[in-house]
């Protein structure tokens, strides 16, 4: 997309312990130099290593964001975590909505939508994820699904600085599977128009991130896509080579 800086965003789930620091002290020194003004990069790691990642990256340009946080900003709710503590260990970004936390928390798009503004009020970036599953593929409802979950999880003061949207295919997420280059330049043509209706110039430069079995061998076509400013990437981002290789294909 004109004028948007792409975002290159791994995502670690419930992997990594203090011995994976090594892969993003790794990553954190690949990404110096003149291609990092050009692409921006985020790692998302367990909570556990948060506050210590971002210490990793303190002469680096990899940011480094957390994987949900919940929608109040303090309080009774045991073993969730604030977007302001996440802002506290110096993260800069966090995801909501991620298919995982909505298959195993039944998040809800209302409830994604809470966590995108809790994550502003904190001065984070809401990376928000939506996507349709295999079902709802062949069944023909894609854009339908993808329509109703850019509605109802992107609050209304979204801004282009501070939300990012990642497609996420869910039957593409870990299976190796990837939809074709005409279904991703379909669903994402399809969502920035429905941001440009929403937003307007705004609309235009919010990044579309795709994610769902990036990995080295075909991030170069699937970023090359029209309205693809970036990729959301699970397991190839765990290996610094892997996430490194993907960056490099700007
Ligand atoms: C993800 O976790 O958001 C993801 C896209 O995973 P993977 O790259 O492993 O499919």
């Amino acid at each position: 997309t004109p004028d948007v800086r792409p975002l290159v965003a791994g995502n670690w789930k419930m992997n990594g312990t203090r011995a994976s620091l090594d892969q993003i002290k790794a990553i954190a020194e690949g990404v110096q130099g003149p291609l990092s003004e050009k692409v921006e990069t985020l790692i998302c790691p367990p909570a556990t290593l948060l506050y210590v990642a971002t210490a990793l990256c303190t002469d680096s340009p990899l940011q480094i964001g957390a994987q949900d946080c919940h929608q109040n900003a303090s309080g009774a709710h045991t073993g969730d975590l604030s977007a302001e503590m996440i802002a506290d260990c110096f993260g800069t970004h966090v995801i909501v909505g991620h298919s995982e936390r909505r298959t195993d928390h039944a998040e809800t798009d209302h409830l994604v939508r809470a966590k995108a503004e809790a994550a502003y009020a904190a001065d984070l970036t809401a990376v928000i994820c939506i996507g349709e599953t295999a079902d709802e593929r062949k069944s023909g409802q894609t854009l339908d699904i993808l329509k109703r979950q850019l509605a109802g999880s992107v609050p209304d003061g979204a801004t282009a600085e501070r939300t990012v949207v990642a497609y996420e295919p869910v039957w593409a997420i870990g299976t190796g599977l990837t939809p074709t280059v005409a279904d991703v330049a379909e669903a994402h043509a399809f969502l920035r128009a429905e941001l440009i209706k929403r937003f307007g110039d705004v609309g235009k430069k919010m990044r579309l991130l795709y994610g769902g079995s990036v990995k080295p061998s075909n991030a170069k076509e699937l970023m090359a896509v029209d309205n693809v400013d970036g990729a959301l990437i699970g397991g190839a981002s765990l290996k610094a080579a892997d996430f490194l290789a993907i960056y490099q294909v700007y």
